[in-house]
This record gives structure tokens, sequence and C-alpha cells, in this order.
């Protein structure tokens, strides 16, 4: 089956439902504050949970609002963010803070294509804001969706392909469309398309030969893009039959209903589980009025709420869209975990999932190989005077960009070398000592380190020919304490920091 055959009415509510009981605690789901939910995606972006929890902590603590990050300091900010890496994240919180100070009067906009013209959020950041802070009915699709998706479904396709994610996002756009006309009824909003994207591939069928092929021109990939997935929205509507279908799957699933599963065409005949359902979940009880509203709610107090409900053997009402995309975020990270074996038997999905029935656990999600990372050797110099040591700043473009560094050189250099070329600066070495070698992975490259520690002479005299080789080198002498409190050194360099003493 592929993600658009799947019917995602029953596995969305038993997620669901699942989710109510095991929800992880993480710092930033207590107050689920734009801000906050936009600060700690961020963060987990490439970084685990367990390590950003005290970086978020921290930044939160100094950085408490937009504004604040809006007019704090590069230095304050970067230092903040000293060893969680890929800084440029942390440049473009606070590019886009200063946007939103001046265009959006200090609040994050809630509105998905809004968000997405900040800098640094992309479609998942945007949909986890827009959902869990919001309350929006937008998908946040990341690797993790992908590979529960991929093996809930039995997709084969490359999750590496961004195809596949445009793809899983569009299919769950339209699946989460149904849950917002089951939470608020069919709107005139709701029975437009969902997307900016599919109102431009709507567009082009309505225009009259040249325009649209003019437009086409314009637009060819964007077009291409949707033509898979016309299909999938016109199998989907019309809205109002599977909002319908939502909720009767909500109270049938509660009263123990098997719904049919969907054809190869994506329509499900739903009839006839549908009156049953009806009929069955007659006396099961749901949440009270006050809980029926659209979920513009926290979702906290909306997760609180459904998980006591649900204690009391009371369905929750409506799917909370944030709730759902975190439900997904939880049982990637926890159950169908990438590494090693999926733990199915704690999985709600066990008696849905493709992959499980099938035997293919260990073959989905298909990811293409990722090409080699690049391998760099670099000597690592701690070079002090027992008092102060040398620190340098990088480059404002490439890796690493503007941050500071200990001075290294691509290349592994000898003993010898190292002392030859801290003598060329106008340095009298006293002491020189190997230090064990470290590795650290960047997405794109390996450095394999060696690194050695020199203690130099206070004073000694430079010539002017060495005095313009240090200046090349953009030494910069400073004490432990200054570099602990004012320079942010990557965790590249982490292993060689605590010889700095
Ligand atoms: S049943 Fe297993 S493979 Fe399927 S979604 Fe659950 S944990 Fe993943």
């Amino acid at each position: 089956m592929t993600f658009e055959e799947f019917d995602y009415s029953r596995a969305g509510i038993l997620l669901y439902r699942w989710f109510l009981n095991n929800a992880r605690k993480l710092p930033w789901r207590s107050d689920p504050a734009p801000y906050h939910i936009w600060i700690s995606e961020i963060m987990l972006q490439q970084t685990r949970v367990e390590a950003v929890k005290p970086y978020y902590a921290r930044f939160l603590a100094a950085l408490p609002t937009s504004a604040a990050l809006a007019a704090c300091p590069e230095e304050t900010y970067l230092k903040l963010w000293e060893g969680l890496g890929y800084y440029s994240r942390v440049r473009n919180l606070h590019k886009a803070a200063q946007q939103i100070d001046a265009q959006y009067g200090g609040a994050l906009p809630s509105d998905f294509d809004e968000l997405l013209k900040l800098p640094g959020i992309g479609r998942y950041t945007a949909g986890a804001i827009a959902s869990i802070a919001y309350g929006k009915y937008e998908p946040a699709v990341d690797g993790n969706v992908l590979r529960i998706l991929a093996r809930l479904t039995g997709d084969d396709a490359d999750i590496q392909l961004q195809q596949t994610k445009d793809r899983a996002e569009r299919v769950l756009r339209a699946y989460y469309r149904t849950l917002k006309e089951a939470a608020e009824g069919p709107s005139a909003e709701s029975a437009m398309p969902a997307s900016r994207q599919e109102a431009e591939a709507a567009n082009l069928e309505q225009m009259p030969g040249d325009q649209a092929a003019s437009a086409q021109s314009k637009e060819t990939q964007v077009v291409e893009a949707e033509s898979s997935a016309d299909t999938v929205t016109e199998s989907i509507e019309p809205a109002g039959r599977l909002a319908a279908e939502a909720v009767c799957s909500m109270r049938a699933v509660s009263a123990g209903i098997e719904l049919a599963s969907a054809n190869t065409a994506g329509i499900t005949n739903l009839e006839q589980p549908i009156a049953q359902a009806a009929t069955s979940a007659a006396d099961t009880p749901v949440l009270s009025a006050e809980a029926l509203k659209p979920p513009q709610r926290s979702s906290a107090a909306v997760l609180q709420q459904q998980a006591e409900a649900l204690s009391r053997g009371e369905e929750p009402a409506f799917l909370h869209p944030g709730l759902l995309n975190q439900a997904m975020m939880d049982l990637g990270a926890t159950v169908c975990v990438p590494n090693g074996e999926p733990l199915c038997h704690r999985c709600p999905w066990e008696g849905l999932c493709t992959a499980r029935r099938e035997g293919l656990t260990g073959i989905l999600p298909v990811r293409s190989k990722k090409a080699a990372r690049k391998i760099e050797e670099r000597t690592v110099l701690i070079l002090s005077d027992g008092k102060r040591a040398a620190i340098r700043k990088r480059p404002a473009r490439g890796l690493l960009a503007d941050l500071w560094e200990l001075p290294n050189y691509l290349q592994l250099l000898t003993r010898e070398e190292v002392v030859s070329y801290v003598q060329a600066m106008g340095f009298s070495p006293i002491r020189i000592a190997e230090l064990p070698p470290a590795k650290h992975i960047f997405s794109h490259v390996e450095w394999h380190m060696t690194g050695w520690q020199v203690l130099i002479e206070e004073e000694a005299f430079a010539s002017e020919e060495q005095l313009d080789l240090r200046k090349k080198e953009k030494l910069q002498f400073c004490s432990l304490a200054e570099i602990q409190s004012d320079y942010a050194i990557p965790s590249a360099f982490s292993a060689y920091l605590p010889y700095l003493r």
C-alpha cells in the first residue's frame, strides 16, 4: 500500500488514545506558548531531547520572550547555544525574532504560510508551531513521521526524497481537514484547498488555454509536484462525508467496532460501519459540550482534560492537531524507533501496521544511501602561557561561521612541526605534550584531530615578521574565566577544552 491508499481514520484515533496515556513529559509541553514551541523545535533539530533540556531551560531563563531574543547581543546568544552545534539555528532564531518584532508586533504568527517567511522555519517547524501552540490543523512531517508512516502503510518510496515528504504531508493535511470538520463542522474554509500550492494547482485547471499555459510554464515545478495530489484530494472529498466518518470512527473505536479499510481508490464504503458506530456509540460517554469546541485552547490543557476523561472511560470528542503531531513524534521516538528493532508489542498500530504484518520492519522505511562524509585530519593547539590561552574567530562564512575556536590546522603536524610553527610566530615553547586524538562528526564532514598542549614563555621578543604571522593567525589571548564567560567555542573542540586549565 502507499501513503495515499491507506485509511488513517482508525490509526489516528488509536494513536491519539495511546498518546493521552503515554505522552512524554517535556519542559516545553507544560506551557506550549508559541515562543516555547519555536525555541524547543529549533533546538531539537539534529539534537536529542535529553541534550536539549538543559539548554532550553537556560535559554528561556535568559531570554524569556521573542522581544528579549531580538534585543540580545550576538556573543550572548551564541554563548547560550554553546555546545548545541549547528549555530546557524540560533543566528536564524535571532533574525526571526527581530522580524517578529518589526512585522508581527512581537508575537509569532499563527498562520502556516506566515511562519514559513521567518528565517530558519521550514515546513516541519511551521506545522509544529501552528498545531501545538495555536491548534491549527497543520501536519508536521519530519524523518520520524516518515518512518512510522512508511511502516504503517507499507509505502516503499525513498524517504530521503523531497517528493516522498511532500506526498506524506499532502495526505496528512487531507486527513487533518477531516478532523477539523469533525471538530468544527464543515466550513467554507475547509471546503477550499488547504495549501497555497493546491490553490494554485486548482486555479490552473480553471484558466483558459493561453493563460493557463503561461502560468504553467512559470509554475511547472509546483504543478508537477501536485499532479499526484490531485488524485488524493479527489479521492478524499467530499469532506463532509469524511467529517462524519471521523466523528463516527472515534466513537466506533471506543465501542470496539472495526471499520472497513480503504479500497485502492482511497474511498471507503462506510455506510454500514458508520450506522453501526453511531448506534453503538449512542451509549458511549464523550466529553462535555465545552470540550466539543474547536481546539483553540492550549494543547497542554486539552491533553490533561482528555487524558482525565479517557481514564473515566470517556472518549476524546475531537483530535487536537498539536497533540496528534506530538503523538507521532513520541511514537517515532519511543516505540517505532529509528535504530534497532521497533517495539511493536507496545505500539497502538500493532494490529494495523503493514510492516509488522508482512515482516518488513527491517526493510521499511526505504532510505537511499547518503554520500560518505569527508574526513579531515586536523591539529589542534592549546597554546598557553599559563595564565592565558590563544583562541581565534572563525571566518564569517562556512562551517561554524564567526564562532571562536582553538587554533587548528588542516593537517596532522608532528611535534617538530608544531614547535617550529609556534616559534615562527615569535613564541618560546617551554614544554610541549601530545594530547589524545579526538573525533567530531558534522553532517557532511568528520574532523579527526590530534592535539598538542604548548606552554610558552609569558613575554618574548618578536620580530616584525613574527608579529605579522600572529596577526595573520588572528590569535587572541584570553584567561580561562574570559573564555568561559564571553566566548562561544563549538563542541567540536570539547575534547581539548579541559586542557586550557
Ligand atoms: S507496529 Fe511496529 S513497525 Fe508498525 S508502526 Fe508500530 S512499532 Fe512501527
